[in-house]
């Protein structure tokens, strides 16, 4: 079954990246990054279900894409379920997404607990098989900020934070969620998804130590670490004298976060490539550049002519440029 298109899928993410700018920039990487996990689980999951025939995938997905996405509206974390329903439904998106949006905290809020935290008079219990799934997946995910990376649990794990945090009654309910999950999805299609699951923790833990080891040159510059005096500097970038200049003038513009290259641009922080560019026009403003104009360069790679492998923007100015650039 398909009912949303992937325009739809694209406008999910464009929202959920859009609203978490607004709210909290730094959480913005982790929050999506959450949320990507949480929904290829998903997916996972709905493909090896034995009902899947029966399963609505693009619900499901866009579901996984906004499920926390009332994080930015809630007053209280408890209410983030119920803001994300609000946000989703205004966005027009389908009811289906609102619902898990709505449904995804925990495994469900009944009504007495709806009522005791002061939420709307109603159960927030995830009932549809989307519902659950999302669910299912979320309560599995983790984040754990000594590492600075997420992994994937185990049902015994979800069920001892549970209890820890909430209590016997809920961590019972915990239990019969998740088991009951399992058990629908059944013990072949529980084999595959541990495997999955082996898998996409070896991918996240590779990822996280790729990162870690990522800390390069220009990056000492970035941090001020560099003894290169900075001719310009902002949240999000840093610019500097090349210390090889190919022209009178010759800056460097770089973002502060760590990107090899142009090719790990859609990696990095929504909206960067704009603050960059955006950047570099003020630089050349400021040095006067601005009206006889210049030349910008991002070399990428071996043919390229990359050295510095860390994203960098050549700002060249101060005489006339050859075309074409050899
Ligand atoms: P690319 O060839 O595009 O990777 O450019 C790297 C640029 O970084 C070259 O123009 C180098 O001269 C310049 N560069 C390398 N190390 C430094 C440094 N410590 N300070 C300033 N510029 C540097
Ligand atoms: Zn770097």
């Amino acid at each position: 079954m398909a009912t949303v298109d992937d325009r739809e899928i694209a406008r999910a993410w464009e929202f959920l990246e859009t609203h978490l700018l607004a709210w909290r920039p730094e959480w913005q990487a982790g929050m999506v990054e959450h949320a990507r996990i949480v929904r290829d689980t998903a997916l996972f999951l709905g493909r090896i279900h034995p009902g899947r025939e029966e399963i609505d995938l693009g619900i499901l997905e866009l579901g996984a894409i906004l499920h926390d996405v009332g994080r930015c509206r809630a007053k209280r974390t408890v209410e983030h379920g119920v803001a994300g329903g609000a946000m989703i439904r205004e966005a027009r998106f389908p009811e289906g997404a609102a619902r898990i949006g709505e449904r995804h905290m925990g495994v469900g809020i009944d009504r007495a607990e709806a009522l005791r935290l002061g939420l709307p008079d109603q159960d927030f219990l995830p009932e549809t098989v989307e519902e659950r799934i999302v669910c299912y997946a979320d309560n599995l995910l983790s984040y754990l900020p000594d590492e600075s990376r997420h992994e994937l649990r185990d049902t015994a794990a979800v069920i001892a934070r549970f209890t820890a945090e909430l209590g016997e009654v809920y961590g019972g309910r915990t239990r019969a969620f998740m088991l009951g999950v399992e058990q629908e999805i059944g013990a072949s299609g529980m084999d595959r998804f541990r495997q999955y699951v082996v898998q996409v923790n070896g991918e996240l833990l590779r990822k996280s130590e790729g990162k870690k080891m990522k800390k390069c040159i220009f990056c000492d510059i970035a941090d001020g670490k560099g003894g290169v005096t900075l001719v310009y500097e902002d949240d999000h970038c840093v610019a500097f004298h090349d210390i090889n200049p190919q022209a009178p003038i010759h800056i460097l513009v770089i973002p502060r976060v760590h990107l090899d290259s142009l090719n790990a641009m859609d990696t990095g922080p929504h909206g960067l490539a704009n603050h960059l560019l955006a950047a570099v026009g003020k630089i050349a403003d400021r040095l006067g550049l601005a009206s006889e104009g210049y030349r910008t360069v991002i070399n990428t790679g071996a043919n390229g002519g990359q050295t510095v492998f860390h994203l960098h923007v050549h700002l060249l100015g101060g005489r006339a440029m050859h075309w074409p650039p050899g």
